[in-house]
């Protein structure tokens, strides 16, 4: 192949889950791509350059400094916080029309594998968390992870922390009829929506 062809198959290798004959495949289907369609690819991809593209309060996808929920908090129930993994919960969670509350977004859980080797770094950064508690005035915590584990023991650290600082906090965990491990992205609207409303009160064991 081409040095110059090689160039823009590199770029589709970034991609997880793409091998060399994929990445091939896209780096040809790009270059049949006409002028317009190119330049709305460079473009698009340029307003992600040196932009973190998340929300400074909450973590959810935003090219602005605040994301559209956090930038109208009026309409939102400010006492209530959904805890999600990834802030592309979000957006199933926003369609499910079961919550009207605000968000955070973890970035991660628990990795026990990796806290053998790092102790630090198996540790997700929960200080958004924190700080939204601190600046928000939460009265229920609701943890819409999905049903593992990591994620299980992630919720019991979180709760322990949190409680010692604010212990007047209710915290909540989705009421699952979904198969275990199954990302919240990957679920139906209609279920998270059951789950949510359906929540379990952790405190009423
Ligand atoms: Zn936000």
């Amino acid at each position: 192949m081409n040095k110059d062809l090689q160039e823009l198959e590199k770029i589709f290798r970034l991609f997880p889950g793409l091998g060399p004959i994929t990445a091939k495949r896209y780096a040809k289907v790009f270059l049949n791509l006409s002028d317009h369609d190119k330049n709305n690819c460079i473009n698009t991809m340029k307003k992600f350059v040196g932009n973190s593209a998340r929300c400074k309060e909450c973590g959810n996808f935003s090219l602005s400094e605040l994301c559209g929920i956090c930038s109208d908090k009026s309409s939102r129930n400010c006492e209530l916080l959904c805890v999600v993994e990834n802030f592309d919960d979000i957006e199933i969670i926003e369609k499910s029309n079961s919550f009207n509350g605000i968000y955070v977004v973890t970035d991660g859980l628990f990795d026990f594998s990796t806290k053998k080797k790092k102790k630090t770094s198996a540790i997700p950064d929960f200080e958004l968390l924190y700080e939204r508690i601190r600046s928000e005035k939460i009265k229920e915590v609701l943890f819409s992870f999905k049903y593992s584990v990591e994620a299980q023991v992630t919720i019991n650290y979180i709760v322990e922390k949190i409680k010692k600082e604010f212990n007047d906090l209710q915290f909540s965990v989705l009421n699952f009829g979904i198969p275990a491990g199954i990302d919240i992205s990957l679920m139906d609207s209609e279920s998270i929506g059951e789950s949510i409303r359906h929540r379990r009160n952790l405190g009423s064991e």
